[in-house]
């Protein structure tokens, strides 16, 4: 159980000798818990239509200057085959919260995948009703990614608007996923504005209270066209914090220590902050996935959720063959299988 206070002593610490500790803790409990190979996610960005208002998100509602789409079944299968071919043991499908992309369409993407062979499937699809996850959970579905953002109620509420009168309760959302036998993850924006150090720590207590599958951590990147972007607020002097690569990955170590056994991707916009070196200090601190990218090139570019994402986008193949060579480089195999986590028994999750 990781202390309040080792939490903020290791938020505050920017010594970098002394961080070489937090980084060795983590990558050593990395290695006992998880092992060393890396495993690869596929990541299908199967529409950037959105219902919601958030005001970090490129790709909400009101972003009139976004080019939607909304890929086939067909294309969806042609790049979770690609995924499959190059190695992954999963497919991730995400999307914005997109009501025309429906139950049915999603149960069949599941099932078309599921028969392609011993592959798991992600869901990040947003917020949706219990039926409709219920209904996913049938067709095969093994685990969905849900971020809170930020643990702040208030902070949340002002970044993510509900829709209507329905609140918006992504925590009692995941312990219902849970209890449907999905595994599940969750996660944080860092930096985001008027996110306080406290505010971090108690992510981070969030984190291990849930008992988490899966932990996606990333820095919160101002996309212009948004009002996060346009003007940005700031909570008090140094109380803010920094969307910074080194703040990201100090979370993404505490986040390995509060649930050694979860899977850990080293996020995609922590290598927009740093493509040289991104990936690599992700995985040296903490991280035990990554997640290629699979969404047909074409429409890669309007999945701006923050700028400079599609600048991460390529050949799709030649892109991934890279990353598995940055990830040999490190000295890290590539993991065979679909790299369940294996929480054990008793890591009694606290409930929402
Ligand atoms: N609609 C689904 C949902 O809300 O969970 C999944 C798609 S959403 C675009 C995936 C994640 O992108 C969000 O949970 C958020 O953390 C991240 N994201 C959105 N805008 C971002 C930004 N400006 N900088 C960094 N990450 C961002």
């Amino acid at each position: 159980m990781l202390s309040r206070a080792t939490i903020n002593h290791w938020l505050c610490e920017h010594d970098p000798r002394r961080l070489e500790e937090l980084w060795a803790e983590a990558d050593r409990t990395r290695s006992a818990w998880v092992g060393d190979a890396v495993h690869l996610r596929g990541l299908i960005e199967v529409s950037n239509h959105c219902v919601r208002a958030c005001h970090y998100c490129g790709i909400r509602a009101e972003n009139a200057g976004v080019t939607r789409y909304r890929l086939t079944h067909e294309q969806v299968m042609t790049a979770a085959r690609a995924a499959l071919a190059f190695g992954c043991g999963t497919v991730v499908l995400q999307a914005g919260e997109d009501r025309g992309l429906s139950a049915g369409a999603v149960a069949a993407m599941i099932r078309g995948i599921k028969a392609l062979g011993d592959i798991a499937v992600t869901l990040s699809l947003g917020e949706r009703s219990d039926v409709e996850f219920a209904q996913w959970r049938a067709a095969g579905a093994d685990r969905y990614l849900l971020r809170i953002e930020t643990s702040n109620e208030t902070l949340y509420r002002a970044v993510h608007p509900p829709r209507g009168r329905q609140p918006s309760e992504r925590k009692a959302m995941l312990a219902r996923l849970r209890a449907l036998g999905y595994a599940i993850g969750s996660g944080v924006l860092v930096g985001l504005p008027g996110q306080t150090w406290s505010d971090l720590a108690d992510d981070i207590v969030f984190l291990e209270e849930r008992a988490l599958d899966m932990i996606g951590v990333g820095p919160f990147i101002a996309h212009p066209a948004t009002p996060l972007g346009a003007q940005p607020a700031e909570a008090g002097g140094t109380e803010q914090v920094p969307a910074d690569e080194l703040t990201t990955c100090k979370v993404m170590a505490l986040a390995r220590l509060a649930c050694p056994w979860a899977n850990i991707p080293s996020t995609t916009a922590l290598s927009a902050l740093d493509p040289e070196r991104g990936r690599e200090s992700g995985l040296k601190r903490g991280a035990n996935v990554v997640m290629p990218n699979f969404t047909p090139l074409p429409y890669r570019a309007f999945y701006e959720i923050y700028p400079g994402k599609a600048a991460c986008g390529d050949e799709p193949d030649r892109v991934a063959e890279r990353l598995k060579d940055r990830i040999t480089r490190l000295g890290r195999p590539i993991a065979a299988g679909r790299g369940d986590a294996v929480r054990p028994v008793e890591s009694a999750p606290v409930c929402a």
